[in-house]
């Protein structure tokens, strides 16, 4: 299995400068090409990144499920369950980390997303989704890593629908930058595997991630790569289905118990 290196992890800076994002109509948001360098967007397979950490949507027993849960601890080997047996759950809207053992990623990040139908009938549903992120940032800043790669938490068998899910988790990592508590990270990515949950994040990020034009005008002066170089840096996206690899009706059977 080839891995990806987090330098190939396209940026939002380099996605403005290929044409592949496209500025929204409005934002309210003051353009920083500091974080259009370190928030990043890919659509494959998470199990694949040598990051410091990725993000997984785990459930509230932490021992394994379908979806990505279950790809990743597939990938990582049964000593990260037998850690996980050690963490006593996680309640919803927090997470947990782990080392990463097999897996090209240093740690995991274990994130419980909430199952969309339930907690929206409690209207919970936008502030725990918002805890998962905030609280995976926190955890990857206090163990001092530098770069953090998020699944697209709740959009697969918890429901949630993609463009809601993409604007809330986008607007959170926003706010933490903007606190100044994330300026020791790195990278920040956002691992899509379906295109609709990729075509979410490509509508959302340029309003909270409006383009730099000033940084852009300045580029423009110095010979720049074209775009057959800079598309050839793009990792190829996945070909396959996640639910043709995982079990994500036992997840759903198991959560929906759970909450
Ligand atoms: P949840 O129960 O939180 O919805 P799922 O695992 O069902 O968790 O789905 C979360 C997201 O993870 C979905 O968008 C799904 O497409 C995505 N996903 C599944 N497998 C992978 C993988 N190997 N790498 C990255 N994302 C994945």
């Amino acid at each position: 299995m080839s891995t990806i290196p987090v330098s190939d992890i396209p940026c939002v800076s380099l996605l403005y400068k290929l044409d592949r994002l496209k500025p929204a109509e409005s934002s309210t948001y003051t353009p920083s090409s500091t974080y259009n360098d370190k928030i990043a967007l890919l659509r494959n397979d998470i199990t694949k990144l040598e990051v410091d950490s990725i993000v997984n949507a785990a459930n509230n027993s932490l021992l394994g499920g379908g979806g990505v849960d279950g790809a990743i601890h597939r990938a990582a080997g049964p000593e990260l369950y037998d850690e996980c047996e050690l963490l006593d759950g996680c309640v919803t809207g927090s997470a947990k980390i782990t080392k990463g053992y097999r897996l090209p990623a240093k740690h995991v990040i274990h994130a419980v997303g909430p199952v969309y139908q339930s907690t929206k009938r409690q209207g919970k549903h936008t502030s725990l989704l918002q805890g998962c992120y905030r609280t995976s940032l926190e955890l990857a800043v206090d163990n001092k890593l530098k770069s953090i790669a998020f699944s697209a938490l709740s959009t697969g068998v918890y429901g949630y629908p993609s463009d809601e899910a993409a604007e809330t988790a986008i607007g959170e990592v926003r706010k933490f930058l903007d606190s100044g508590k994330g300026d020791s990270l790195e990278r920040i990515v956002f691992c899509n595997f379906t295109e609709k949950d990729e075509k979410a994040y490509f509508d959302m990020i340029p309003k909270f991630f409006p383009p730099d034009q000033t940084v852009e005008k300045k580029d423009e002066e110095s010979p720049a790569p074209t775009s057959e170089d800079l598309a050839a840096q793009l990792p190829d996206p996945p070909t396959k289905n996640p639910s043709e690899e995982g079990q994500p009706d036992a997840k759903k059977l198991k959560s929906l118990k759970e909450s």
